[in-house]
């Protein structure tokens, strides 16, 4: 559990990674400076804000903040290489390298 009072799940960084879909801004930048603390599993700014851009406008974003088929905070879940839209068959965005 983080400061917040949130419990991280680091198995699975995304589906379920934060107790409650229902998050704050204050827990989205804990999480995304979390993430940032690895710099090599990141993506680079610039992947990242074009993945944000797509999840913005796709209608499967919920709360403005989860994905609704990974149940994944968005931009928690984009700042990582090795994740991608989870969009079954027409993912929107790729894993990078
Ligand atoms: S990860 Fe994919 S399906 Fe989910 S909100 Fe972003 S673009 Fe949409």
């Amino acid at each position: 559990m983080n400061k917040e009072g949130i419990t991280v799940n680091q198995n699975s960084l995304c589906k379920g990674c934060v107790e409650s879909v229902m998050v704050t801004e204050e827990v989205i930048q804990e999480l995304v400076k979390e993430a940032e603390e690895n710099p090599s599993v990141i993506v680079s700014d610039e992947v990242y804000l074009a993945r944000l851009k797509t999840c913005e406008s796709c209608p499967s974003l919920q709360y403005g903040t989860t994905c609704a088929h990974s149940g994944c905070i968005v931009r928690y879940r984009a700042k990582f290489k090795n994740k991608g839209c989870p969009l079954a068959g027409k993912p929107k965005w790729e894993k990078v390298g």
